[in-house]
């Protein structure tokens, strides 16, 4: 049985396993590459005969484990992609989103050539795939629910465990069945922090010969919640009634978003906000992936699904939330000058809406830019987060004057002491750990912690390198 680390191998994003017996060979995610080199990274990732995988195990809908999956069916994949039901509503919205964002950046490109500038990845003319690609994928999605035993083949089984992170999302127990024995792999997928405000806590697993750990956070502790909450209410205090600003909080559309809003009206029907402010979601994914959210409610925890039946019904939201579509009314935004919070895509700032409103925004020392999540090496969120005091934006240089703020507490991801809480429930351990989703050396330090505090048997795997394992 063998396993290749095909992205998320030191690096945080482009989750994507190959798994390989004698009988079958399948992928568990297929994520895209996100920040630094990721064009040439991504027109390279499936350069090989994919026509031969039997299926696909999707973890959950986010685009650094899904977004590649337009581009596998183009390749000539046309087995099924089983994931929950919830991602698959999800993934209707963001490959649709993806697909158009590819396409708008491709036009870009074109036209950068055109005007006769050097670009610096010669791939980027030409789209990873489109919006007909995207909906070929989608034809392939097959939904699955939550502790039910799934069968994609003889050899195979799977079950979706709840993980906890955004809606729909899963932890991956599969049982091969290799030379007459049966081998248990538990691939993590991303796991969400205990108690947080939406979602369930991870589910526990027990048992496995093999575990493939994500490490996002492996190397920091979260603040407490109470305290993350009030350093949010002193960012919007300070920039809506101290210095009568907007708020941009960079977010993805689908669970981030949710986060935010359930977060903010809470705050405002707690009555710690000083001022009401007017809450703009600037992003039609946002908008179809809040009524996904709606229409799965059951998923959430208790006090999230009283909120979002609220939402639903219309009335009782505490604060007045404009969810915008077309482009004009996305635009109506920048004359708001002060008093609003602005919610966009991408959350790294590397695409999307949130692009146009920094450019609108970022200049004014009146104004806030709140990170509520992570960052990734090489994204323009980063350079913000890092405190770059210029930045390029549509070929101009923007000065930063606006206050930034990170609040990490908020991390729909799990962080060191609760990945390790959750490794914890292992009766006995793995034959091998592997240590994926995370920077280099945040991996490296969290496999340690693992060795020291667990003895566990932990390899960081490198990238492209396959992996005999049994
Ligand atoms: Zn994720
Ligand atoms: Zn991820």
């Amino acid at each position: 049985m063998n396993i290749t680390f095909l992205g998320a191998a030191g690096e945080v994003t482009g989750s994507r396993f190959l798994v390989e017996t004698e009988h079958v060979s399948f992928l568990v995610d297929c994520g895209m590459f996100q920040g630094l080199g990721s064009t040439e990274k991504n027109h390279a990732a499936l350069e090989w005969d994919v026509s031969k995988l039997d299926f696909v195990l999707l973890t959950h809908a986010h685009i650094d484990h899904s977004g590649l999956l337009p581009l596998l069916v183009s390749r000539g994949f046309d087995g099924a992609i089983y994931t929950t039901r919830a991602t698959c509503d999800l993934l209707e919205v963001m490959l649709l989103d993806s697909a158009h964002i590819q396409e708008k950046e491709a036009e870009w490109a074109r036209e950068r050539e055109r005007r006769g500038e050097t670009l610096r990845h010669p791939d980027s003319v030409n789209p990873l795939y489109g919006v007909a690609e995207a909906r070929d994928s989608l034809r392939q999605l097959h939904g699955v629910g939550y502790d039910v035993e799934v069968r994609p083949h003889p050899t195979v089984k799977v079950c979706y465990r709840d993980a906890g992170h955004i809606l729909g999302s899963a932890i991956l127990e599969v049982w091969l069945e290799t030379e007459g024995v049966t081998r248990k792999l538990v691939f993590s997928g991303d796991l969400g922090q205990p108690g947080h405000p939406l979602m369930n806590d991870p589910t526990p697993i027990e048992q496995a010969d093999y575990v493939i750990v994500e490490s996002t956070y492996g190397n920091r502790l979260h603040k407490p919640l109470e305290e993350t909450t009030e350093e949010l209410v002193e960012a919007i205090n300070d920039t809506l009634s101290q210095r009568r600003g907007n708020i941009l909080i960079p977010a993805f559309a689908v669970g981030r978003t949710q986060d935010m809003l359930f977060i903010l009206s809470e705050l405002a029907q707690e009555g710690r906000l000083i001022s009401k402010p007017r809450i703009f979601v600037d992003s039609p994914m946002a908008k179809a992936a809040t009524e996904v959210t709606l229409k799965h409610h059951r998923l959430l925890d208790e006090e999230a699904r009283h909120f979002m039946r609220e939402l639903q019904a219309n009335h009782h939201t505490p604060l007045p939330i404009t969810f915008t579509e077309t482009v004009e009314d996305s635009k109506a935004i920048n004359r708001v000058s002060g008093g609003a919070i602005i919610i966009a895509a991408s959350g790294m700032c590397d695409a999307g809406r949130i692009k146009h409103h920094l450019r609108n925004n970022l200049a004014r020392e009146e104004n806030s830019i709140i990170f509520v999540g992570f960052q990734a090496r090489g994204t323009l969120g980063r350079k913000l987060v890092d405190g770059a005091t210029e930045v390029r934006l549509f070929g101009e240089d923007v000065p930063v004057r606006a206050r930034r703020y990170t609040i990490g507490g908020l991390s729909a991801h799990a962080d060191q002491a609760a990945l390790m809480g959750w490794l914890g429930h292992f009766k006995k351990p793995p034959r091998k750990c592997f240590v994926v989703h995370g920077e280099e050396e945040t991996a490296k330090l969290f496999a340690d912690k693992i060795h020291s505090e667990l003895d566990w048997e932990v390899l960081n795997p490198e990238a492209g390198k396959l992996y005999t394992i049994a």
